[in-house]
């Protein structure tokens, strides 16, 4: 059987076989070829490699009806304990029962002896940011068009309860026409009564031994890091969007810098600045300062977001064209 070729404006530079072993973490066995559900008798046929996230490896397969997919392969030695269950149970729970087009659909779930599977929409143009690396910055009109995906996919989780509390340029995925989906439901939360506010023990542990074990701080809202007795909510989705705008227009996060401590510290104290070689419009700066406020309440809500001015301000494209993969396109 052969698989059907990709279509056009699939990314040849994306990576087709596993990275090599890294000496800190023991290596998964590949999956077999042949994926079965044996509960459904689908068979799903894994034809290439697609990337690796903290417990999981994302692989392209086809299914019987020819339909290109992308399946999440978490290895069972991986989550022997109760709280990895609890985490992967959790993520399972919730990306399930979101349909929108703005978010990955999740096709199936399901197992075997080794792995967990969970079938997933495939997002063959990657993440924001294999793009960004490609690209360096993305122009005021695209990042427009991705930000109203992004929103209409957080509006959406919002109303079905979730906070997503991982949005970052890694997690917002593009499909074959370079529409933005919202993916990577690992640190959702469902917020099962109403004003109910999280607290995460998982970020203090982070702080306490200085690595980071669910990835960049640097998308984190402040109250996650610094306000653990209030706790958090939805507000912390509205921050990582301010923080998704600016690394967009300016290639790199507000905050970032080499050292992790000294990110935790320049979000304490909300400093970052807008660099003048990398020149934004003065209305997309005003969106940003008024997003990145570190006092969740007074965050604009998303609805606020889409009326800023930032929106009307210059061309809206109709769509993203694939060239966008190798240069800015031109929306004039
Ligand atoms: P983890 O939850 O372990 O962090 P991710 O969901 O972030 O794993 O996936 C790891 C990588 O796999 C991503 O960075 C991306 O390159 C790739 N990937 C994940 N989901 C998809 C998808 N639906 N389509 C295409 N590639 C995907």
């Amino acid at each position: 059987q052969q698989p059907p070729p990709p279509p056009h404006g699939a990314d040849p530079a994306r990576p087709r076989s596993p990275p090599p072993p890294r000496k800190d973490k023991p290596v998964p066995p590949t999956p077999p070829l042949h994926i079965k559900d044996r509960g459904r008798g689908v068979t799903y046929s894994r034809t290439g490699f697609l990337g690796e996230g903290g417990f999981a490896r994302v692989y392209e397969v086809f299914d019987e009806e020819k339909t290109r997919k992308a399946v999440k392969v978490v290895n069972k030695a991986s989550i022997k304990t109760k709280k990895n269950k609890t985490k992967l149970w959790a993520e399972i729970k919730l990306h399930q029962m979101l349909v929108h087009p703005d978010v990955v659909r999740f096709h199936d779930c399901f197992e075997d002896d080794e792995n967990v599977y969970m079938v997933l929409e495939l997002c063959e143009n990657g993440s924001l940011m294999d793009l960004l690396r490609r690209r360096r910055r993305y122009s005021e009109p695209e990042a427009r068009y991705f930000l109203v995906q992004i929103i209409g996919a957080c509006l959406y989780m919002h109303d079905m309860n979730v906070i997503h509390r991982d949005l970052k340029l890694g997690n917002l995925f593009l499909d074959g026409d370079m529409n933005v989906k919202v993916g990577d439901f690992g640190l959702a939360a469902l917020i099962e009564n109403p004003g109910e506010r999280k607290k995460w023990v998982g970020i203090c542990l982070t702080l306490l031994t200085g690595r980071t074990i669910c990835g960049t701080p640097n998308y984190i809202a402040p109250e996650v890091l610094f306000d653990t007795a209030n706790g958090h909510s939805f507000e912390v989705d509205v921050w990582s969007v301010g923080v998704i705008l600016y690394t967009l227009l300016i290639g790199k996060p507000p905050f970032q810098t080499k050292d992790v401590k000294a990110i935790y510290r320049r979000i304490r104290e909300n400093r970052y600045e807008f660099p003048p070689d990398k020149e934004i419009s003065t209305s997309a700066m005003d969106l940003i300062s008024s997003i990145l406020n570190s006092n969740p309440d007074m965050r604009p809500s998303l609805q606020a977001i889409l009326q800023h001015r930032w929106f009307t301000d210059g061309p809206f494209p109709p769509f993203i064209p694939h060239s966008a993969n190798d240069g800015t396109p031109d929306f004039s």
